[in-house]
């Protein structure tokens, strides 16, 4: 199953930008071909799943997720999970490179969005890069989001994506001991499907500057590397085990 990678729904110059009417049409295809989308913890927690699933994400929590994406996902039936940066929570992105520099959401948008089964995960508190910051700063992060969007929420929360998509591999590891049960990479393509970690699932990033055409074969994982190493296969044997009688073989 492909995870698509989001940012911000809006006319933004930036590669992180998706168009609204770009967004529209990818959603209407999805629907027109029969594909559901599911959130992130509901995929890893389906035994079945159809067929044609994605798993839509969108990173840093835009406040254009609540005004411009929402809308078009309930017109299209699609759900997604949207992932917060949460000391930022309501006020203009400010993390270095963040891209684009725009409002993100406020707890009542989020809350509005969650009634209505839309899944909220961690980016971490101050979208922390953790390729500098010690490991009892990080673990620091990753309770206290976690805490809060439970607070915000009244509900458990279980995923997590990497800021800047930088991996350290004492992570898992600190996410486990958190709370997480899933963590999201911002790139690796993969299709998550025969043999997986569920701390390192790949996604496919779509872009501001991809074609119909583009959407659909990272949907349909064209672009998806068909191989793990096999140090990174033995790393992940038992989760491939666990996957394959979740998801069953061949999807
Ligand atoms: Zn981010």
């Amino acid at each position: 199953m492909q995870i698509l990678m989001y940012h911000s729904i809006s006319e933004a110059a930036s590669p992180m930008s998706l168009s609204p009417a770009a967004f529209s049409r990818q959603m209407a295809w999805l629907r027109q071909n029969g594909w559901q989308s599911l959130t992130l913890r509901t995929a890893m927690e389906t035994d079945r799943p159809p067929r044609r699933a994605v798993v839509l994400t969108f990173d840093d929590g835009f406040a254009d997720a609540y005004l411009t994406a929402w809308p078009i996902l309930r017109e299209h039936g699609m759900t997604a999970t949207v992932f917060l940066v949460t000391d930022q929570v309501g006020q203009v992105a400010s993390w270095p490179e963040a891209r684009p520099v725009a409002p993100l959401l406020d707890w009542g948008q989020i809350k509005e969005m969650a009634s209505a089964g839309i899944e909220f995960g961690s980016h971490t508190a101050t979208h922390l890069d953790v390729r500098t910051a010690s490991d009892d700063e990080i673990y620091r992060e990753l309770v206290q989001s976690k805490a809060t969007l439970e607070e915000q929420l009244g509900e458990e929360v279980v995923s997590f994506a990497y800021p800047y998509g930088y991996f350290r591999t004492v992570l898992p590891e600190l996410l486990r001991e958190a709370g997480y049960r899933y963590a999201v990479l911002a790139g690796g393509y993969r299709d998550n499907r025969g043999c997986l970690d569920a701390m390192r699932l790949s996604r496919t990033p779509v872009w501001g500057r991809d074609s119909l055409f583009t959407f659909q074969a990272k949907v349909r994982g064209w672009l998806a590397y068909r191989h793990y190493t096999e140090k990174a296969a033995v790393e992940v044997r038992w989760q491939c085990k666990e996957l394959r009688r979740r998801w069953g073989r061949g999807r």
